[in-house]
């Protein structure tokens, strides 16, 4: 890849996003920031410091608390709080429901908006989350909105909660947290999960995950 590139991948919860974006960045060999473990460092931070992440307040004081810190290791992203790497803990279905309160609070998306912007400032990145193409990277050179059934997304989030070794987790539940996510992430008033203009509408629901990287590399392809 001779010039830099900025790919934004947005979509609901458990479309398969950080997935794709992880494999397209090792076939361009460029960067991958998965955003959402950004909200989620916050949301585990709010947890274990007992504040309420429905409250804009409190989550305005949170921020002035900790510092939220990036690293990337051989490109594997690690997440820091306060200088110490979070990121085996941020995977909970906990986590996801703090993230989720804690993300619609605009003090909170500016702060990591910033962080997201210097980054995709310095090189290239896949990045992907909820508001990339409409809000983050507004002129991203290409814009995936990634969806599947809530159904199709519920199994894969199961069998991923299995493989961690979480053996009592249960289908309706999770399909349940992800139609509760669904809403409030797309309900918010700030920044709320939404297809851009200029985005490509993926559906996974049928495709393998190599389908879905060929079908991003093609609009990879049209740019260069
Ligand atoms: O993508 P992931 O499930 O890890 O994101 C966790 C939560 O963080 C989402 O439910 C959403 O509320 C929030 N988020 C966001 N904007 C992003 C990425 C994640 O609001 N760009």
């Amino acid at each position: 890849m001779k010039r830099k590139i900025l790919i934004a991948i947005d979509g609901p919860s458990g479309a398969g996003k950080s997935t794709l974006a992880k494999a397209i960045a090792e076939k361009l060999d460029i960067m991958h920031l998965d955003t959402g473990a950004l909200f989620r460092a916050l949301g585990y931070a709010a947890l274990i410091k007992d504040f309420d992440t429905r409250d804009a307040k409190q989550a305005a004081e949170l921020i002035k608390q900790v510092e939220l810190g990036i690293e990337f290791e051989n490109k594997n992203q690690k997440v820091l709080l306060n200088g110490k790497d979070v990121t085996p803990y941020l995977r909970t279905e906990d986590v996801s429901i703090a993230a989720s309160n804690i993300s619609v609070h605009p003090v909170v998306r500016d702060y990591i908006l910033l962080q997201e912007r210097q980054l995709a400032e310095r090189e290239s990145f896949v990045l992907d989350g909820r508001d990339i193409g409409t809000v983050v990277l507004p002129n991203a050179d290409v814009k995936v909105f990634l969806i599947a059934s809530p159904q199709v997304r519920a199994r894969r989030r199961l069998l991923d909660l299995i493989n961690a070794g979480n053996q009592n987790a249960e289908y309706e539940q999770v399909l349940q947290d992800i139609e509760r996510r669904d809403h409030q992430d797309s309900n918010r008033q700030t920044a709320p999960t939404k297809m851009a203009a200029d985005a490509v509408l993926i559906d996974s629901s049928n495709l393998t995950i190599e389908e879905t990287v060929a079908q991003v590399l093609a609009l990879v392809e049209q740019i260069e």
